[in-house]
Order: structure tokens, then C-alpha cells, then sequence
């Protein structure tokens, strides 16, 4: 590493949002934001975890959703890192790659 250089912290927990896929044919209110976009329950800012501006199509899109979701959701991306056919090398023990930790953040947002 050269100095100077910042030291990259991985993925950032909004990037990792970012990665989550959403659910297909989404309505408008979870495409608003107002509902989960994955169980459908009515979310506020307080109790709902911003997935990011995403566009959609020719819109951009504001999906939100509760923490319990995103936990679930995580820990699927997280088996399909760890486990899929194209498994992490890294992430065979623990997750420990920039994905897999990130991935692991989000499951414990959802923990609490
Ligand atoms: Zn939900
Ligand atoms: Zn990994």
C-alpha cells in the first residue's frame, strides 16, 4: 500500500442495501416506501431501514423495509455466498470477505 492511501473499509452498510434484490411485481406503496417491500407491513422512517433510491424501469423507486426482513433477506444472499456453487473461498469459516461481512452487518441490523 502506498502512503497516502485510504483505507478501504469494505462495502459500506448502504452499499450493501443497495445489494439486496427486491421482490418482483412490487405495488406502488412499497415502491413508495410506505410498506415493506418484502412482508408488506406498514413501515415509518422510525421502524423501516432505508434500502436506497433504486430506478426501476423508467422510475426511480424509495423501497424500505423492516429489519427483520432485511435480516432474512441477508442471511439468503449471505447461504448463497457461502454456500452456492460459486462459493466465497474466503467466506467458508465465517464471512470475512468486503461481501460477506457486509452481508453479515445487515443480518444483525435485523437482530436486535
Ligand atoms: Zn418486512
Ligand atoms: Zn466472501
Amino acid at each position: 500500500m502506498t502512503a497516502g492511501q485510504t483505507v478501504r473499509v469494505g462495502i459500506s452498510t448502504p452499499e450493501a442495501l443497495l445489494l439486496l434484490p427486491l421482490p418482483e411485481d412490487l405495488s406502488g406503496i412499497q415502491l413508495e416506501g410506505r410498506v415493506c417491500v418484502f412482508c408488506g407491513n406498514g413501515v415509518t422512517a422510525r421502524t423501516s431501514i432505508d434500502l436506497g433510491s433504486r430506478i426501476l424501469g423508467a422510475r426511480r423507486i424509495f423501497p424500505r423495509a423492516c429489519p427483520g426482513c432485511i435480516s432474512k433477506e441477508a442471511i439468503t444472499q449471505l447461504s448463497l455466498h457461502c454456500l452456492g456453487v460459486n462459493a466465497c473461498q474466503d467466506c467458508k469459516e465465517e464471512p470475512i470477505c468486503d461481501l460477506g461481512s457486509a452481508l453479515n452487518r445487515l443480518i444483525r441490523m435485523g437482530a436486535r
